[in-house]
């Protein structure tokens, strides 16, 4: 480093310090903010806990020319053991309020809040539209990227609209016919897969809610988890490694080519649930890579199928 770089870089901590405090970390692993417990470090990282901070957050990167990349609950990602360059942000805006606006129910959430718990307060307020998404881990920012769905609901069939800091640092709100929502997939998604790196920022987003008993809602909910349970391997692993393809189930697939408890070092196809690959405590995101690669071509081999990730990877990768 020339002694340009090294002020340069002190310059851009003490910014970071300066706003985020101890929140600022340097290195950061992240193996320790996403559900498959593996991933390399981020040279620099905060976590906000304020729509406020998110955009500061965002808006001091950008100036300072800094790539960055927004982490909800790291429910969706298989992030590489070497990491990334440039700031995570950890998203950690939860307000959550309700408000009636004459024709129904209005919820408004940050985009950090857990899509779960949002999904279980609705139900216990008799309010109906979120009881598929119990039991999902993400947050409401990354359900929304990725038009996360479950029981045959979805974000988009109850989204009203999306506030998002586009890459020209303004707030706007958009309705859910202009996100372009499909099968796992949003213009918000398009936006920034491939490159890790977030162009477009959800800071959070109001649903429209119809009123129904609320202990309908909560057995509901509470069946939906206990379904969940039955059907999914606990541990540590991202959901679904796969999109379902069209016409078929995406485990179905992986099960009948043979691959249920195959492994690559400390990752494994699990023999609960095919499509759920997990990662066991000596697991490196290179092992679940190739895991994936070889399951791919396997499926691939046998039915002439070319599987879709759902899980989005991220980092720097061979
Ligand atoms: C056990 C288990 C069960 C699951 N079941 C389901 C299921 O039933 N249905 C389903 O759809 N998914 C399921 N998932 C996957 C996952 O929980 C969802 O996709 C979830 O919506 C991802 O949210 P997240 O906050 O974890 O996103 P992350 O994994 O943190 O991020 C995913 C992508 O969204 C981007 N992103 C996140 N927040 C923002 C933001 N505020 N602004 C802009 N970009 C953002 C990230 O940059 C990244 O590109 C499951 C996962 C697990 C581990």
């Amino acid at each position: 480093m020339t002694d340009r770089t090294v002020t340069l870089f002190d310059a851009i901590v003490a910014r970071f310090r300066e706003s985020f405090g101890e929140e600022f970390r340097l290195d950061e692993a992240l193996s320790g903010h996403t559900t498959a417990r593996v991933g390399g470090p981020a040279d620099f990282f905060v976590t906000v806990c304020s729509v406020d901070q998110l955009v500061e957050a965002v808006t001091l990167a950008a100036r300072q020319h800094i790539p960055y990349w927004v982490l909800g609950a790291g429910s969706n990602v298989l992030i590489s053991d070497a990491g990334m360059s440039g700031l995570v942000i950890r998203n950690q805006a939860r307000s959550v309020t309700f408000r009636h606006n004459g024709v129904g129910v209005i919820l408004a959430a940050d985009s950090g809040a857990n899509l779960s718990r949002v999904a279980r307060q609705c139900a216990s307020r008799g309010l109906v539209g979120l009881e598929w998404a119990a039991g999902i881990p993400g947050t409401i920012g990354g359900a929304v990227v990725g038009n996360a769905g479950a029981h045959g609901g979805d974000i988009a069939s109850c989204l009203r609209l999306a506030r998002v800091l586009d890459s020209d640092l303004k707030t706007r709100d958009y309705r859910v016919e202009e996100l372009d929502f499909g099968y796992r997939s949003s213009s918000l998604k398009k936006a920034h897969v491939g490159n890790g790196q977030s162009t477009r920022v959800v800071l959070g987003a109001e649903f429209k809610l119809r009123p129904a008993p609320a202990e309908e809602l909560v057995a509901r909910v509470e069946e939906i988890q206990a379904h969940r349970k039955r059907t999914q391997p606990p541990g540590a692993s991202m959901g679904c490694m796969f999109k379902n393809p069209a016409g078929d189930h995406a485990g179905r697939l992986l099960d009948e080519a043979g691959l249920k408890g195959t492994c690559v070092g400390g990752a494994q196809i699990s023999r609960v649930h095919a499509n759920f690959f997990l990662s066991g405590d000596d697991a490196t995101a290179e092992d679940v890579r190739k895991l994936m690669a070889m399951a791919w071509h396997t499926v691939k081999d046998r039915f002439g199928v070319a599987l879709d990730p759902e899980v989005e990877l991220i980092g720097e990768w061979d």
